[in-house]
C-alpha cells in the first residue's frame, strides 16, 4: 500500500505522487509575529512536522519551507496599541516563536523567511501579475483581479459569480472580491519603495512569492489551518498561477488541519488569548512530548478540543511509554552475560549503550530475519511472539499513516503492541534469559525510531532519569513528568532504597521492608518484586 492524502482541492484521498521521485516540495503557512502563540498555532507546526518526519520515514527527501509574518495590519494595531515602532513587536514576537520552536523541539526547515526580507522578490511576483493581465494599479494600490482569473474559487469550492456581483466596498476596488496585492503607505505606518511609490505588502502575496524563490513553482504540498482555505489560500493559487500561467498547478495537494476549539469555540489570536492556551505556559507544565501526544492523538483534519483533562491524558500515556521502555531496558540490562541462551545476532549493538539509530529504518532486517526460517525456528516461544507482534505492529503503523497519515489510529497500534508484550514480559512465567534479549532490543529499537514520526524525543527523558542523580537537572524538567517538587527522589536514592530494602527483606525484617515501600510510594515509585529483582517505575503524583 502506499501513502494517500487527502486533498482539499479535490476533496478526496489521493495517492500521493510528487513531482520528482525522491523529493517532496512542503510549504506551510507560519505565524504572524504580534504576539505569543497559542496551542492552535502549535497544531499546524507539530502536524506538518509530524507530516515531514513521516515523508522522510517512507524515504524521501523533504524540502520544508514555513514563513513567518512580520508586515501584518494586526502588527501595526498592535505597536500603535504600544506606542512602539512596529519592529519592536515584530523582533519581540519572532524570537519568542523560535524559542518556541526550540522548546518544542521542532526545527529542521530548509527555510524560514520573513515578509519583511522578501520585498523585492514580492515586486517582482506582482509585477507579474500585473504584465499578465491579471491586476490593476489603482492609485498607489494594486489589486487582485478576480473576474479575470477563471479558476478562482476552485479550493474553497465558493461560486465567483455571486463574489462578483455583491456590492463594492471601496471606490479604488473594480469587485468587493477583488484582493489588495500591494497597498500604498498611510503616515507612519511601515513602507518600502516600489514602481507604484511607497507601499506595503498585501499578506498573501508573501506566500507565493517565497514558496516559488525558495522551492521553484509548482510545490508538491501546501498546508496550513483549514480558516486559511478562504480567501488566503484561494488568494495563493491565483497569484501564483496568474503570474506563471504556463506552468501549470500552483499545489498538487492541499493539506488542512482542523482547529482546536474550547467548548465551541474556535481558538483564535486575534480575539484575545487566555493564559493557559499560550505554549510557552503549556510548555512550562507539559513536556514537549506530551504537547505532541497531546495533538497528534487526534486526526489532523478533526477538530480537536481543548482541555487540561485531554493534556493530562497524553501525559499519562507518555508516561506509560516511558515506563515501558524502562522495564525493556531494566530486562535487557538483568539478562546473564555469560548465559549459553545468548545468541550471536546482534542487531545494533544498542545492546550496550541503549542508544538508538536515528535512521527510521534500522529495523527493516527484522522482516529478513522473520522470514529466515533456520533462525526463526531456533527460537524461544517467547521469541516467536515477540518478533511476530514486531512484525504486526510494523504493519499496522504504516498502514495507518499511509491512510492520510493517521496519527490517531498510529498511535492506538503502539499501545496495542506494548500491551500484547505486557502480555509477554509481565506473566509470572517469563524468564528473560530463555529468550534472546536482542528481540527486546529491537523492541526498544522501534518503540524509540517510530515515535520519532511523531516528533517525540523518548530517550532524552529516559536519559533524565539515568542521570537525575546530577545536580544540573533542571527543576522545570522534574516539573514536566508530574511531580511534586517537594517530593521527588532521583534515581540513585530509589535505587540505594531499594538496596536497603532487598537486605532488609533477607534479614526477615519485613516491618523495615515495608515501611521502606511505603515510603517509595509516597514519592510516587511504585515497586514491583520479580525474579529478577525489584523493578521500580514513577507515578504520577497529582498536584
Ligand atoms: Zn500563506
Amino acid at each position: 500500500m502506499s501513502l494517500v492524502i487527502y486533498n482539499t482541492l479535490t476533496r478526496k484521498k489521493q495517492e500521493f505522487i510528487p513531482t520528482n521521485k525522491d523529493e517532496v516540495k512542503m510549504y506551510v503557512c507560519g505565524p504572524t509575529v504580534y504576539n505569543y502563540i497559542s496551542v492552535g498555532n502549535a497544531r499546524p507546526i507539530i502536524v506538518f512536522n509530524m507530516v515531514r518526519n513521516y515523508l522522510e520515514f517512507l524515504g524521501y527527501k523533504v524540502k520544508f519551507v514555513q514563513n513567518i509574518t512580520d508586515i501584518e495590519d494586526k502588527i501595526i494595531k498592535k505597536a500603535n496599541e504600544e506606542g512602539v515602532h512596529f519592529s519592536v513587536i515584530t523582533e519581540r514576537y519572532t524570537k519568542a516563536f523560535l524559542e518556541d520552536l526550540k522548546n518544542l523541539e521542532i526545527n529542521n526547515f530548509y527555510f524560514m523567511p520573513k515578509a519583511s526580507e522578501m520585498i523585492p522578490d514580492i515586486i517582482l511576483v506582482i509585477e507579474k501579475i500585473i504584465q499578465n493581465g491579471f491586476a490593476y494599479v489603482a492609485g498607489g494600490d494594486v489589486y487582485f483581479d478576480v473576474s479575470k482569473f477563471k479558476n478562482y474559487g476552485k479550493l474553497s469550492g465558493q461560486d465567483i459569480n455571486e463574489m462578483l456581483s455583491s456590492e463594492e466596498e471601496s471606490f479604488s476596488k473594480r469587485n468587493k472580491v477583488d484582493f489588495t496585492l500591494w497597498k500604498s503607505a498611510k503616515p507612519g505606518e511601515p513602507s518600502w519603495d516600489s514602481p507604484w511609490g511607497k507601499g506595503r505588502p498585501g499578506w498573501h502575496i508573501e506566500c507565493s512569492a517565497m514558496s516559488i524563490k525558495y522551492l521553484d513553482y509548482g510545490l508538491d504540498i501546501h498546508g496550513g489551518g483549514i480558516d486559511l482555505v478562504f480567501p488566503h489560500h484561494e488568494n495563493e493559487i491565483a497569484q501564483s498561477e496568474a503570474a506563471f500561467p504556463e506552468k501549470g498547478d500552483f499545489v498538487r495537494y492541499w493539506m488542512h488541519n482542523g482547529m482546536i476549539e474550547v467548548k465551541e469555540e474556535k481558538m483564535s489570536k486575534s480575539k484575545g488569548l487566555k493564559e493557559e492556551w499560550i505554549l510557552r505556559n503549556l510548555l512550562n507544565k507539559y513536556s514537549p512530548n506530551i504537547i505532541k501526544m497531546y495533538i497528534l492523538s487526534t486526526h489532523y483534519r478533526s477538530p480537536l478540543e481543548f482541555s487540561i483533562e485531554k493534556l493530562e491524558e497524553a501525559k499519562k500515556a507518555i508516561e506509560k511509554l516511558l515506563n515501558f521502555l524502562r522495564n525493556l531496558i531494566f530486562l535487557i540490562k538483568s539478562v546473564k552475560k555469560d548465559s549459553s541462551t545468548q545468541s550471536n545476532y546482534s542487531n545494533s549493538n544498542s545492546s550496550s549503550s541503549y542508544s538508538s539509530n536515528s535512521n527510521y529504518n534500522s529495523n527493516s532486517n527484522v522482516d529478513i530475519l522473520i522470514e529466515d526460517k533456520e533462525f526463526y525456528e531456533n527460537l524461544s516461544d517467547d521469541d516467536k511472539k515477540i518478533f511476530l507482534y514486531i512484525k504486526q505492529f510494523k504493519q499496522e503503523f504504516k498502514k495507518s499513516m499511509d491512510d492520510d497519515f493517521n496519527s490517531a489510529r498510529a498511535i492506538g497500534e503502539l499501545f496495542n503492541f506494548i500491551k500484547k508484550l505486557n502480555t509477554i514480559i509481565q506473566s509470572p512465567d517469563f524468564n528473560i534469559n530463555l529468550i534472546k534479549t536482542e528481540s527486546l532490543v529491537i523492541v526498544y529499537d522501534i518503540l524509540i525510531n517510530y515515535t520519532k514520526v511523531f516528533g517525540f524525543n523518548l530517550e532524552k527523558e529516559l536519559k533524565l532519569f539515568e542521570i537525575s542523580g546530577k545536580k544540573d537537572i533542571s527543576k522545570d524538567k522534574i516539573k514536566d513528568i508530574g511531580k511534586d517538587l517537594g517530593k521527588w527522589l532521583d534515581d540513585a536514592e530509589i535505587k540505594e532504597l531499594i538496596k536497603q530494602r532487598d537486605l532488609a527483606r533477607k534479614q526477615k525484617n519485613f516491618k523495615k521492608a515495608d515501611e521502606i515501600r511505603n515510603k517509595l510510594s509516597s514519592y510516587g515509585i511504585i515497586l514491583e518484586d520479580r525474579k529478577e529483582g525489584t523493578i521500580w517505575k514513577r507515578e504520577l503524583v497529582n498536584q
